[in-house]
This record gives C-alpha cells, sequence and structure tokens, in this order.
C-alpha cells in the first residue's frame, strides 16, 4: 500500500501557505525520496484563481534544479482548496494524468490534508505524520 510521509513542520508550512493565500487556491513543490517528504518548494499560483491553480514553468525548472543539487526526488504536488474538501477537481485529475506523483490537497475549510495517486483510477493513501 503507497503512503506518503510529511513531516509536522512540512504541514505546518503548508497549511500557513494556503491560509495566507486565500481567497486563491495556493500551490508547492514535494522533495524527498522514496514517500518521504524531506522538503516543501512553495510556488505561485500564476493564476489567481479560487479554483485553479498553475505553476510557472519558471518556478518548476528551478523546483526540479534545486531537487537535483539536493539530490533528491519530486515526490508529490501540493495545493489548496480554499473552498471546497481535499478531493481532487475535474481539472486536478486531468493534471493527476501529466504529473504522476502524488497529489496532496488541503482543505481551507476543515483543514485537512488527503493525498492521492493516480492508478487505473484515483486513490486516496495515507498521509503518515513523521
Ligand atoms: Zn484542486
Amino acid at each position: 500500500m503507497q503512503k506518503i510521509i510529511l513531516s509536522q513542520l512540512d504541514k505546518k508550512t503548508l497549511a500557513e501557505h494556503a491560509e495566507k493565500e486565500k481567497p486563491n487556491e495556493s500551490c508547492a513543490i514535494l522533495f524527498g525520496k522514496d514517500n518521504l517528504v524531506s522538503e516543501v518548494f512553495l510556488t505561485k499560483n500564476t493564476e489567481e484563481s479560487p479554483i485553479n491553480f498553475t505553476i510557472s514553468n519558471e518556478q518548476l525548472i528551478e523546483g526540479y534544479n534545486v531537487a537535483e543539487e539536493k539530490k533528491l526526488e519530486v515526490t508529490g504536488i501540493f495545493h489548496s482548496h480554499p473552498n471546497s474538501e481535499a478531493y481532487p477537481s475535474n481539472t486536478d485529475k486531468k493534471f493527476m494524468h501529466s504529473n504522476p506523483v502524488v497529489w496532496i490537497i488541503y482543505s481551507g475549510i476543515n483543514k485537512n490534508f488527503k493525498a492521492y495517486i493516480l492508478e487505473s483510477d484515483i486513490i486516496e493513501i495515507p498521509i503518515e505524520e513523521k
């Protein structure tokens, strides 16, 4: 069973980022090894939208470069849903196909974190706290 491990500090960083970017969605790239997230790279939502997010190509490249320098992998993509549950939208599902990593979503309503991967369908995987 796949899972993702996130530290309490990383959760706090992501939740604060999400709250700060309200009313818009926030996003970040998660670095680590295997299923363990060891670093969070906060990014800007270039769409500045409450229902969508886009990470610029520049920031994506920067993120991948930082990961490479630190000998880490991109283990996940994070974004927030300020006004809805932490469940992938249809747009998210579409982008999960092109970015097959773990997707972590934070809900601004109930402050929940949920993680998903795409197999034949989208499945929720547990988030373990380090
Ligand atoms: Zn979404």
